[in-house]
């Protein structure tokens, strides 16, 4: 039987009320696509509660990707530390910023190929600032959208990267824009990497859990409801 994900989405979006959103959604209300591939970047492998502060310490110094290119190495660094990778990202977040202003009249392009081309920019980030600095239609896979959608049963994939054209070839395009938001939070909360809360959740039921070798029964934060 075909996996129900239009019910389970709503069973999501229901589980997850009351989370935390992801940061670079927040930082993305500011509608800035600058502001959502900037924070994209300081977001890779360090948690939220890093990210959302760094991102806004380094747009105090800089707006626009001409004023960024122009800080020192140290400054970016100090604004963006502890981001995992602070100096690397630093030295990249400048080289992708020379090649907005050289290439792009500084600014940031709206077409998933032109955005691959960025120096530091991967298919996640490109997706993301499609998605929330352009509003255009993308899908975002990061290690949250893979392993829950293998563990549906979903998809069966190997790599972000193969889950992305699977879910393109299967997913309904309405569902396009919210799914990175709405797994993101479930996977931060809910279906945890290890031992998710598999014993209260609202999917149980549904959910095939494939790979899961162990789980836990209450939530330590907020609790699924629904
Ligand atoms: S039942 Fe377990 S594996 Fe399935 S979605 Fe819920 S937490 Fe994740």
């Amino acid at each position: 039987m075909e996996f129900p994900i239009s019910e389970v989405l709503v069973k999501v979006k229901k589980a997850v009320r009351g989370c935390r959103t992801p940061s670079v959604t927040v930082i993305s209300q500011k509608s800035d696509p600058f502001a959502v591939l900037v924070s994209c970047i300081i977001s890779l492998r360090t948690r939220d509660e890093v990210t959302e502060p760094a991102s806004a310490r380094l747009f105090k110094l800089a707006k626009n990707p001409a004023q960024l290119m122009k800080l020192s190495n140290a400054k970016i660094e100090k604004a963006i530390y502890p981001a995992a990778f602070f100096r690397n990202k630093s030295q990249s977040l400048k080289e992708l910023c020379k090649d907005l202003v050289d290439n792009y009249a500084g600014k940031v392009p709206d077409k998933l190929e032109e955005l691959l081309k960025l120096k530091g920019v991967g298919r996640k980030t490109a997706n993301l600032t499609l998605i929330l600095g352009h509003g255009k239609l993308g899908i975002c896979v990061d290690i949250h959208v893979h392993r829950i959608s293998n563990r549906w049963g979903y998809v069966k994939t190997k790599s972000p990267d193969e889950t992305e054209m699977v879910l393109r070839e299967k997913l309904l395009r309405r569902h396009w824009k919210g799914y990175n938001d709405l797994l993101v939070t479930f996977g931060q909360n809910i279906c945890k990497p290890v031992s998710p809360f598999c014993g209260s959740c609202t999917l149980a039921e549904t959910c095939p859990k494939v790979g899961v070798t162990k789980h836990r029964h209450s939530p330590v934060g907020p609790a699924p409801s629904g």
